[in-house]
This record gives C-alpha cells, sequence and structure tokens, in this order.
C-alpha cells in the first residue's frame, strides 16, 4: 500500500448502516498506516428526523475527541455525508452554519420521487428516466455547489448493473455528466473516486476511469479519495487503486480537507 493515503469517506456506527466506532476505526487506521481519515456519518436532507440531528452530534463530539487522542500518530478529521441538500437548502445551509466542519461531502441516494436506490426494485422500472432525474438532479447540487467534493458519480449503478444487471448506455447523459464535471471545475470543487464499488457487485469504482479523465480535461483540479467504509474491514480498501487511477487520468494530486481547505498530497 502507498504510504500517504487519506481515506476522506468513512462511516462509524452513528451511520444507521455503520458498525463501528470511531476510536475502534481511527485504531483499525493507524494499523493500516493510513496518515489519516475524515469520518462522514451521514446526514439524509431528505428526511431530517431528530435522530438525525442527534447522530451528528453525537459523530462530531466523537471525532473531536478521536481527534485528540491520536494526535501526531492519525489524522482524524470532522466530516459530514450530506445527503440530497437540494431537497432541503434550509437545513443544509444550518448545518453548515452550526458545525465547523473539515470536509463536506455533496452525495445523493435518491431524487425527488423515490427512495435510496439501494433500497429500490429496479426489475420493472425506467432505469434510463430515474437516471436522467438523478443527473439532472445532481447538477442542481453541484451549482449550489456549499459542499467540498461530490461524492459517487455513478451510484445508482451499483444497484442498476451490479445488482439487477440492467445495461445502460451511458451516453444518454453525457452532455449533462460534462456540465456537472464542468460546474465543480469552475467552482473549484473536488470530485471523489469512490471505492466501495471495488467491494460489490459491480467491481469498478464510481466513477470510472473515463469520467476522471474528463474532470481533468474540463479543468477539474481536486480528486478525493473514499473507501466508502461502513466497517474497519473496509477500511483504506481499494484507496491503492484510486491513486493510480488519479494518475492514470493526468493528475498530479489528491486531496484531503482541513477547515474546508484542500490540502493537495503528491501522487507518487
Ligand atoms: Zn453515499
Ligand atoms: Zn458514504
Amino acid at each position: 500500500m502507498y504510504m500517504n493515503l487519506f481515506d476522506s469517506h468513512v462511516h462509524s456506527d452513528n451511520s444507521h448502516d455503520g458498525e463501528h466506532s470511531i476510536t475502534f476505526l481511527c485504531e483499525n487506521a493507524q494499523q493500516k498506516g493510513l496518515m489519516g481519515l475524515c469520518i462522514t456519518d451521514h446526514y439524509e436532507l431528505n428526511l431530517n428526523t431528530d435522530q438525525a440531528d442527534i447522530c451528528l452530534r453525537n459523530s462530531f463530539i466523537e471525532t473531536g475527541r478521536a481527534r485528540h487522542a491520536f494526535d501526531q500518530r492519525l489524522l482524524v478529521l470532522n466530516g459530514i455525508e450530506m445527503g440530497q441538500a437540494i431537497q432541503n437548502l434550509e437545513k443544509a445551509n444550518a448545518l453548515l452554519r452550526k458545525y465547523r466542519f473539515d470536509f463536506v461531502i455533496g452525495s445523493l441516494h435518491c431524487d425527488r420521487r423515490m427512495d435510496d436506490y439501494a433500497y429500490v426494485d429496479f426489475s420493472d422500472l425506467d432505469a434510463e428516466l430515474i437516471l436522467q432525474h438523478y443527473y439532472e438532479d445532481m447538477l442542481e447540487l453541484c451549482q449550489w455547489g456549499q459542499f467540498d467534493s461530490l461524492a459517487h458519480l455513478t451510484y445508482p449503478l451499483r444497484y442498476i448493473t451490479g445488482k439487477y444487471h440492467i445495461q445502460i448506455d451511458m451516453k444518454q447523459y453525457e452532455e449533462l455528466i460534462r456540465e456537472i464535471l464542468r460546474t465543480l471545475a469552475q467552482k473549484n470543487l473536488g470530485l471523489e473516486i469512490n471505492t466501495a464499488g471495488l467491494r460489490k457487485e459491480i467491481g469498478q469504482t464510481a466513477p470510472t476511469l473515463e469520467y476522471v479523465k474528463l474532470f481533468c480535461e474540463l479543468g477539474g483540479e481536486i480528486l478525493t479519495f473514499g473507501s466508502d467504509a461502513h466497517r474497519v474491514q473496509d477500511l483504506g480498501a481499494g484507496l491503492d487503486t484510486a491513486f493510480d487511477m488519479a494518475k492514470e487520468a493526468g493528475f498530479s494530486y489528491f486531496a484531503f480537507y482541513k477547515k474546508r481547505e484542500p490540502r493537495m498530497l503528491k501522487l507518487i
């Protein structure tokens, strides 16, 4: 494994689907030789329950404690994965004012019409139309742009292609995706290489190399790497693949964020 790997997308048991405590994750990150990690527990803005507020507060406080406990040994940063911010911008902006995050991930797990794609039965649905809505919403999210890095650009494919084996011709979304990546580049926002798909049926990162290349061509400068681990076994998994992919796409640096500012690390 490379020496200076930083995992910018990690869930603890403060996420509804996370399994392990922040302390346990940090101990594991240190054992694996990561230089650091950012805890980015879920906050789904379309749900916005009291429970979500409690989990976010716990995640933030526990991460702060771990940061001190692991000082000098491991960089532990405070983040959030904001899902569907455009469905509740008022609350999203309020969270950003309330917490001093190091890093904010912008993500979409569903559109306004349906449940998280992870729980959708795509067998009898028009997957192409669902993807059209997904990318329209994603462009809107990027135009809002109050996050640092855009998560898993091709998230629904994990399920549409990976689980339901529905083949999609991505050509039809090319203009929209181009516009999404151009918007990120113009706003100097980051694009995430999410490695969770390598551990799933789809067997590939989100996005794949061609979109990382396109981001580079469109003037994008900031890439973040995230395992999207929900348990210690997956922490740091696939980051070496993301590292190689970033180099191949034409990047010389990748980034992690501290106090909402990108810290660039050389891809060597
Ligand atoms: Zn996500
Ligand atoms: Zn995640």
